[in-house]
Order: structure tokens, then C-alpha cells, then sequence
């Protein structure tokens, strides 16, 4: 039976406790009853109930629904679905018109998105002949800018023109504006005839709940790495190398898959002064050194791996898998998908991205940071798109199709990349950012960044449940 959140909610607030919408996702799709959120919110010594304090009591709980997980059969075969892997996707001449493919595509994608919001929306050119009368729009922000009084001036066109919003402080409830996004408008035509929109709110592609998330029928594991950095002198080899030897344990039975989220390697001139920074100078040497870890994992272990920006691989995203030369140092079962790419394991869909974007948008998004990085990986959720800040960090392929769209919300977002470790839930989606292998490099230390590293989730396919394990 589905509970009630406005029960809970009821409940909670009649007994004088607020939640945060997120920790009431999180109570109700695990199960936490109401007197436990009570007990929590009194042990904690706040009336207020956040995501972060039902950690515990979320594994207790969901320890007992699913009893202990089913053993390991000797049975059960791989059954991977690649549903997008951008390595086939040709190279290109990199000229102008390229991009203008690309942003044609982008805008094709997410439109409809943010229409299913708007339900209805006008052309920008037919928005012109208006004044005075409400309005929506659907448009990519070509300019955004935070004028003197605190207001945005928000310049949106579509394939039929250009206009100008004008959107108060208030309307962005703590998000913001980026270039090159695409989002939706209502609000009312200036009588002035000026081609200017008050705006009355702002509407994002978003996401919607995956409804009732459906787990593998077999009992089995999948367990999520990333930025080991092979090479470097920081990487932590002997964590690393009892990471592999739990692999190989009876404990890890279960496990079937292995997934890496890029950075496999240190590489070798990513950025300037590397070279006083690396154990290993050749960056096959690093590739083989990798190999020689993946050789010794099980054969019943499916490897997936996908690049990152110190990969030997077009630093251009969406960035193909590795080429000929690297996948043959590899072992030859090894699965290598491109950044981003959409996998499903047994039915669960689980999108993986390196996450070079997430540096951008902690500078972008407000009340995101480093040691909140679920919220920048929210931030490119609900825009449905892992980079949509173009001329950041993040170098873009000029390709006639955009494939950083997030088109299919998944069961499990992935990311890597800023060396931190988060999990969270959010609209039903399981976010991780899955750790690193390399202690605290002198460029980090600069920044005064402390990385999170050698954690490993392992996320049960069956029960969708999620362990973090550190080595
Ligand atoms: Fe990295
Ligand atoms: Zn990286």
C-alpha cells in the first residue's frame, strides 16, 4: 500500500516537527515509521528532520525489510544493456556550424521537456503582438545577467527569435540562471511594447519520480569505483590492493560488476608540472599497471569503465572510450563505454558521467560546494544535462547530436571526478559520487581541498539498496 505523505506530513507537523522534502522522500520509500522519525528528530535534539539524520536509522530499517540480502548463486549470468555509449559517434571538423548542430540539438531535446511543465507555450516570435497578456515560453538563455537592483535580465531565443525576461530575486528560490540552458517562462508581456517579459516563474526541465523503481530479479552487486589515478605518486596502492582482494573474497560473492567512473590512470601532461607529481612517466606504463590490478579480479566480475579528463582519450566531451592502443593494455573482457554513457545491470539503469562539470556548477549553483557535491549533481538533473555551462571547464565536441542530454532519468546517476564521496536520493534517483584512489595531491593541498578517498559502493541490484565501503 502506497503511504501518504500528506499523513506523515500531517502527522509530523501537528506534533511540532518539520522534515525536509527530501528526508520525507526518504522515510517513506524506506519504510521509517512515524515514531522513528520522532525518536530520531528527539535524539538529534532538532525539530527539524534532515535527509542526513535518517542515514543510520535508513540501514537498520532497510536491513530488516529485506532481511539479509540473498546469497551469491553460482549462476547468474552478466546481463548488460548498453542503452547509450557516444564512442561511435563520428569526429567532426570542429567549424562553426558544428555548434550551432549542437545547440539545435540540445534545444530539440530539452524543449519538449520543459513543455510537459508548461503544458502550453508560445513561439518567441508570436509573443511579440502580446502585451499586456500572459504568456510561456521555452527558450535557451543566451545571456543572463544580475542588473543593480538584484533583478535578472534574462535573454532566451528560439529558433523563431529573441527576447528579453526580466525575472525578480525571489523567483529563483535559490537556483539560478546559466548560459546556454534550456528553460521555460511564464509571466506577462511588457505594455510598453519593448519585446520584454516579467517573468512570474522560471520552469527547468526537472525530473519526475521514477514511480516504482523495479530491482534485478537475481541476487547480485554492483560496485562502484572511481579516479584511481594509476601513476601518480599519490595513488594509494596498498588501500587499492585491498580493495581488489576483497573482490576476490567469499564476501564479495555477489559482486558481478565492477564499474569505474574515469581517471583510471594519472595520465601524463594533463596539467602543467605533472611530471614532479608521477610515479610512472609513460602512460601505457600506467594502463598496464592498471591491467595488472584487473587480471587479478574474478572472472565472474564484469568491468565497465568509462574515461575521465586524464584518460588517453579526447579530452572533448562526450569523450569515446578508450582507443585501440589503450583497450588492448587492458584485459580483453574489460567493457569500455564512453563519458557520458546509460548502462542497464539487469534492468536497473545507472547513468555514468566522469563529472568534469562539477567543478563548474559548484561555482554556479548556490548552496553547492565541495563537500555537498549532490547538490551540483542535482543541479545538472533537473537542467537534464550533464554540461550545460559551455566555455567552463568543460571542453564540448561539436557533434550534430547532443549527448550530455539526460533523456532517460536513471535508477543510479554516477559521477567521479572532484575526489569527494557523497550518496543521496533525490526524486527517487540514487546519486553517487564514487571517491578516488589518490590521497591529497599538491595542487589540492593548494586549494586546501582534503579529497574523501578509497570508498567503493556497493549497490545491491536486487533490493536497490546501497553500502559504502572504505578501504
Ligand atoms: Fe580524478
Ligand atoms: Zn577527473
Amino acid at each position: 500500500m502506497a503511504v501518504d505523505r500528506e499523513d506523515y506530513l500531517r502527522e509530523l507537523l501537528r506534533e511540532g516537527f518539520l522534515i525536509h522534502p527530501s528526508a520525507l522522500e526518504v522515510a517513506i520509500e524506506s519504510g521509517i515509521t512515524l515514531s522513528q522519525l520522532k525518536s530520531i528528530a528527539l535524539k538529534s535534539g532538532s525539530r527539524y528532520i534532515k535527509e542526513e539524520m535518517l542515514r543510520s536509522m535508513r540501514a537498520a530499517v532497510e536491513g530488516k525489510a529485506v532481511k539479509k540480502p540473498e546469497k551469491a548463486r553460482g549462476d547468474v549470468e552478466h546481463a548488460v544493456e548498453v542503452l547509450m555509449d557516444a564512442s561511435t559517434s563520428m569526429g567532426t571538423r570542429g567549424a562553426v556550424e558544428d555548434f550551432s548542430a549542437l545547440f539545435n540539438d540540445r534545444f530539440r531535446r530539452l524543449a519538449p521537456l520543459v513543455k510537459r511543465r508548461l503544458k502550453w507555450a508560445y513561439s518567441i516570435a508570436d509573443v511579440r503582438n502580446r502585451s499586456g497578456q500572459e504568456v510561456r515560453i521555452i527558450g535557451m538563455v543566451s545571456d543572463c545577467r544580475v542588473t543593480r537592483n538584484g533583478f535578472y535580465r534574462i535573454t532566451m531565443e528560439d529558433t523563431s527569435g529573441e527576447i528579453t525576461v526580466i525575472a525578480g530575486p525571489d523567483m529563483l528560490m535559490g537556483e539560478t540562471v546559466l548560459p546556454d540552458e534550456v528553460i521555460g517562462v511564464v509571466g506577462e508581456v511588457s505594455r510598453r511594447g519593448d519585446d520584454v517579459i516579467f517573468a512570474r516563474e522560471i520552469v527547468w526541465p526537472e525530473v519526475d519520480p521514477i514511480p516504482s523503481p523495479r530491482g534485478a530479479d537475481a541476487p547480485v552487486d554492483a560496485v562502484i569505483i572511481s579516479d584511481v589515478h594509476v601513476g601518480s605518486r599519490e595513488f594509494l596502492a596498498e588501500r587499492f590492493e585491498r580493495f581488489i582482494a576483497w573482490l576476490k573474497s567469499e564476501e564479495a560473492s555477489r559482486v558481478r560488476y565492477l564499474l569505474i567512473a574515469g581517471d583510471l590512470v594519472d595520465g601524463v601532461g594533463v596539467y602543467p608540472g605533472q611530471e614532479n607529481e608521477l610515479e610512472i612517466t609513460s602512460v601505457y606504463e600506467q594502463y598496464e599497471r592498471l591491467s595488472r590490478y584487473l587480471e587479478e579480479i574474478p572472472e565472474r566480475i564484469k568491468v565497465i569503465v568509462i574515461p575521465g579528463n586524464h584518460d588517453f582519450t579526447r579530452p572533448h566531451e562526450p569523450q569515446p572510450g578508450f582507443p585501440e592502443e589503450v583497450r588492448k593494455i587492458l584485459p580483453p573482457d574489460t567493457m569500455v563505454l564512453s563519458n557520458p554513457s546509460l548502462i542497464r545491470l539487469h534492468g536497473v539503469t545507472f547513468l555514468l558521467y566522469h563529472g568534469t562539470s562539477l567543478n563548474d556548477m559548484v561555482e554556479a549553483i548556490p548552496g553547492a560546494d565541495y563537500s555537498r557535491i549532490e547538490n551540483a549533481m542535482i543541479g545538472l538533473l533537473r537542467r537534464r544535462h550533464l554540461a550545460p555551462i559551455y566555455g567552463g571547464k568543460v571542453p564540448l565536441a561539436p557533434l550534430p547530436r547532443d549527448y550530455l542530454v539526460v533523456e532517460e532519468v536513471p535508477q543510479f546517476f554516477v559521477t567521479g571526478h572532484v575526489h569527494s564521496y557523497a550518496y543521496a536520493r533525490w526524486k527517487g534517483v540514487h546519486l553517487i559520487n564514487a571517491s578516488t584512489w589518490q590521497a591529497q595531491t599538491a595542487y589540492q593541498k593548494m586549494l586546501n581541498f582534503q579529497p574523501d578517498p578509497c570508498v567503493a559502493t556497493v549497490v545491491h541490484l536486487d533490493a536497490l539498496t546501497v553500502e559504502e565501503m572504505r578501504f
